[in-house]
């Protein structure tokens, strides 16, 4: 289909002088996707994959350029299936920010197969010592952005990447990578002080997939889960029998579910909890934000969610 976009510095011409809003007739033109260039600003392009990145981008350069992002509150990188609309902006995208180590499982095969832009990849950097699992062969655990230390890296790739494709606002990224990277320093301070509040021997976390390892070492917290590094398979039942366990040898007080992961992985928590005499202690967000407006619909939001849902329950 022949979209008027094509046209549209003609068509911005002769608009001017009508004073007829362009975005409205462009968008009749989209067959209910939205075009890439929606209001025909001229912007780059951005498209962030998680909604941790998407964050990122929102921060640093959400009215400069046309940033969009694929996966919503909610949704599991691990097994995120791509719409026909997120291949379109894939293609068409200025410069895609990524987390790499395999955690967009599919998204990232389609990224390598069709992105024209550049690529950021922002956990795959040489300041990030990535640990592995013991039941993924070696695999490298993708979930670093849990140490802010590591989330402040994200930031400078995502600060650089960003002045690449847009030059003319180099001043304005770095000040605000800057600005942002104080207040995650900030947050980071606080959630050591949160942490050191809970008696040592009770800082033990068991979660549905083990997507704490990196906030564990950060924070001083011990850390299992039910289910490895990705979520697309179920735990064998001899490794649940062993969380089962630990949970009662070590006397850990409470499990937690995760918003972002199958519900079978939660019901195993569940489960277990019921069979050790532990209780739930609450939900964290593991590979996804929150909905807009939620407790946990930024980072820091996320974060301060997780820290403090922890030691109120294991204090
Ligand atoms: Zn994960």
């Amino acid at each position: 289909m022949i979209c008027l976009r094509q046209n549209l510095k003609r068509l911005k011409k002769l608009l001017v002088g009508l004073a007829v809003p362009i975005g409205l007739i462009l968008s009749g033109c989209s067959n209910g996707e939205q075009s890439a260039d929606p209001i025909g600003t001229g912007k780059k392009m951005v498209v962030c994959t998680t909604t941790m990145i998407h964050d990122i981008g929102k921060v640093l350069a959400g009215d400069l350029l046309d940033l969009r992002g694929i996966m919503k509150a909610g949704e599991d990188p691990h097994i995120y299936e791509l719409k026909p609309h997120d291949t379109k902006l894939i293609i068409e995208a200025d410069l895609i920010l990524m987390n790499g180590l395999h955690l967009e499982a599919q998204v990232g095969h389609v990224i390598e197969e069709k992105a024209r832009g550049r690529v950021s990849r922002l956990a795959e950097d040489p300041r990030i010592v990535t640990l592995g699992s013991e039941d993924a062969a070696g695999a490298p655990d993708p979930h670093c952005w849990f140490n802010p230390e590591y989330f402040k890296i994200y930031v400078e790739k995502a600060r650089d990447a960003l002045s690449g494709i847009d030059p003319d606002n180099v001043e304005t990224y770095n000040n605000r990578a800057k600005a942002y990277m104080k207040e995650l320093d900030e947050l980071f301070a606080w959630g050591k002080k949160v942490v050191a509040a809970i008696p040592r021997e009770q800082r033990i976390m068991v979660t549905s997939h083990d997507a704490f390892q990196y906030f564990g070492k950060a924070f001083d917290i011990e850390v299992y889960a039910v289910a490895g590094i990705s979520t697309e398979q179920d735990p064998a039942p001899q490794d649940r029998l062993k969380l089962e366990t630990l949970v009662k040898e070590r006397g850990a007080k409470a499990l937690f579910v995760e918003t972002s992961v199958r519900d079978a992985l939660n019901n195993m928590i569940q489960q277990i909890a019921k069979s050790s005499g532990a209780k739930i202690g609450g939900t964290l967000y593991s590979d996804s934000l929150g909905e807009p407006g939620s407790v946990a619909d930024t980072y820091i939001h996320m974060m301060k969610h997780n820290l403090s849902t922890l030691a109120d329950t294991l204090k």
